[in-house]
């Protein structure tokens, strides 16, 4: 069987965390979010979470040199070699291009990318209802997703928090952030014929419906 490789983008809360939990599952692929790899880091201490600390909790990109590395280095590991689904990476052009640089090299090429798409109101709407597990990043939102006791993530007990960046005055700096360095991938992607559009003002089972199909039909078209 061909490996997967796909890539999920969106604007901040698009749901992209939301559904990879799902894509994951379906398709057994191992996972990576940069944004988890930064917040870990953080948590721990490390020397690159203080590094990119004023850059998240400022809603702008952290430096490529201190994350291109990282995730570069995961995929090269043992885990990802039959496939892989990517979340928060490439953010910008130049990570895409040392993305495909480092795939070119051994070999590998993507599968798809992934746009789930969603109006800037409803970002809004959703960071600021979303709380997220402290533990193992799980999301919920209070009002359409809320855990089944309050401040509790269901799946591993954990406490549920606000994350520092999902605060009024930093999600607007995301979306400004987003507008101007991520969205420009959305035209580098369809250029290379990669790009699949989803609606992600959808339900999130509706969506996650919508793009299991769609990764199907491409691993078919693969086989033939
Ligand atoms: P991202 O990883 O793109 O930042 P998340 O998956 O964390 O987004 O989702 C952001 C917030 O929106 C969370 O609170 C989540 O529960 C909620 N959410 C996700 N998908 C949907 C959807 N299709 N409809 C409504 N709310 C959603
Ligand atoms: P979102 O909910 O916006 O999808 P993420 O969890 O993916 O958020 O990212 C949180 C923050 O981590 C970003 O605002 C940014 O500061 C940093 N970050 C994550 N991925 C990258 C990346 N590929 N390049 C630079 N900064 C990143």
């Amino acid at each position: 069987m061909s490996e997967l490789n796909l890539i999920l983008v969106g604007p901040p809360g698009a749901g992209k965390g939301t559904q990879a939990e799902r894509i994951q599952q379906d398709f057994g692929l191992p996972y990576f979010a940069t944004g988890n790899i930064l917040r870990k880091a953080v948590t721990d201490g490390t020397e690159l979470g203080k590094q990119a600390k004023a850059y998240m909790d400022d809603g702008k990109l952290v430096p490529d040199e201190l994350i291109v590395g990282v995730l570069l280095e995961a995929l090269d590991g043992a885990e990802a070699t039959d496939g892989f689904l990517l979340d928060g990476f490439p953010r910008k052009i130049s990570q895409a291009d040392a993305l495909a640089e480092a795939l070119e090299k051994v070999g590998r090429k993507l599968t798809a990318v992934l746009l789930i798409d969603v109006p800037d109101e409803e970002v809004i709407r959703r960071l600021s209802g979303r709380r997220t597990c402290a533990k193992n990043g799980h999301t919920y939102h209070v009002d359409f997703d809320p855990p089944k006791h309050e401040g509790v993530c269901d799946q591993d007990g954990s406490k549920l928090i606000q994350r520092d960046d999902d605060k009024p005055e930093v999600i607007s700096k995301r979306l400004v952030t987003y507008h101007d360095e991520t969205e420009p991938l959305v035209e580098y992607y369809e250029a290379r014929d990669l790009l699949r559009r989803f609606d992600g003002t959808r339900t999130p089972t509706e969506v996650h419906d919508h793009i299991r199909a769609t990764i199907a039909t491409l691993r078919l078209e693969d086989a033939i």
